[in-house]
């Protein structure tokens, strides 16, 4: 007879960040099973029909004429398409006792930035790394609580709810009038954002 091992950390969703955390957790010798909600590899395609296709390509090129008359490239064909809308926001908690938030499941903005998807990355490292000292390494179960406000805090920021960004008088005018529209869109976070935003000319308190 065989005995089941029993599963020690269950992710639930196997997007990006449900699968790195599952990859993670396997690597640090914690027993662990992914489910999600799908019961195979997506099943719907976001391909357009021809007439979509023109209307869609002509939307394109106008948006495009419209906010960045520099790009001189065309559109070829149009492989998928899907409308989304990128609601900003963060949960108003990652998580208590046995269940922990990482990825799009608590956050979300907009992609131009790639914060969703490398944060949530990272924040799949971070809970891994706490779960492994908490399973295995007799760790305070509060790491994780540090975890989920550490999070949070980083989000409200990169959401411009928190903070300021404080221009100084040597910033561009350009960028002094867009400084909250810019911080979304720059594909970094942590140290390295304040070492961006010295480089454009803004403080980020
Ligand atoms: C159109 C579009 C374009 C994008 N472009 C970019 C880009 O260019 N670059 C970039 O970095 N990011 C981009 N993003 C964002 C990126 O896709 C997300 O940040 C990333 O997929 C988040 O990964 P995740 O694993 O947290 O969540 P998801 O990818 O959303 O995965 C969640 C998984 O959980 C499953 N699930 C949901 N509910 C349950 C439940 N109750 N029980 C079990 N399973 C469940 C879902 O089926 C899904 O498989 C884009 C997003 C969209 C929509």
């Amino acid at each position: 007879m065989f005995r089941e091992e029993s599963t020690e950390v269950l992710v639930a969703g196997a997007g990006p960040v449900g699968m790195i955390t599952a990859i993670l957790l396997a690597e640090s010798g914690i027993r662990v099973k992914v489910v999600d909600k799908e019961s195979g590899t997506a099943t719907h395609s976001y391909s357009c029909a021809p007439e979509a296709d023109s209307q869609m390509r002509r939307h394109v090129q106008e948006l495009l004429k419209e906010r960045a008359p520099w790009f001189e490239g065309t559109i070829g064909e149009i492989v998928w398409s899907a409308e989304v809308q990128f609601e900003p926001g963060v949960s108003r908690q990652f998580g208590q006792g046995r269940c922990w938030l990482a990825g799009d499941a608590a956050h979300q903005t907009g992609p131009v930035g790639m914060q969703s998807m490398n944060l949530g990355l990272r924040e799949a490292a971070e809970l891994v790394a706490n779960m492994k000292k908490i399973l295995h390494e007799q760790g305070s179960p509060n790491l994780l609580n540090a975890y989920a406000s550490n999070r949070r805090e980083e989000w409200l920021h990169l959401l411009g709810t928190k903070g300021e960004l404080k221009p100084s008088v040597q910033t561009n005018p350009w960028i002094r009038e867009r400084g909250a529209r810019i911080l979304p869109c720059l594909p970094t976070s942590g140290e390295h954002l304040r070492q961006l935003f010295d480089q454009i000319g803004l403080d980020l308190r």
